[in-house]
């Protein structure tokens, strides 16, 4: 996986449902909401905020992370912090290219 790739081709808006879009930010300062988060979702703004200064890897990964917590919001999923963490190592594999669509 090309984590600096993918880094950079994190939009500025993401669309979760059909009317609903998530503004992605990114914050100087780092965001202690939860042990190993580095990232926040404002379901009431509809904004995503990701830490500045982390590696790609781990910028991508908050980045997934996050947008996992607006969908599971905006469809009334209600996933818990570790359902959360275990879809977004699943997400992983769903992007991959050439895994679940062949190139
Ligand atoms: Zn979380």
């Amino acid at each position: 996986m090309n984590w600096k790739r993918l880094l950079k081709r994190i939009p500025h808006k993401v669309q979760v449902t059909a009317k609903v879009a998530y503004s992605i930010l990114w914050a100087t300062k780092e965001i202690h909401r939860a042990e190993d988060c580095y990232g926040v979702t404002h379901l009431d703004t509809k904004q995503i905020i990701l830490t500045q200064g982390q590696t790609p890897k781990e910028a991508v990964h908050t980045y997934l992370h996050e947008i996992l917590h607006s969908f599971s919001e905006e469809y009334d999923i209600g996933l818990t912090e570790s359902q959360v963490r275990k879809c977004e190592r699943a997400l992983y594999y769903i992007l991959k290219e050439g895994n679940v669509f062949s190139e």
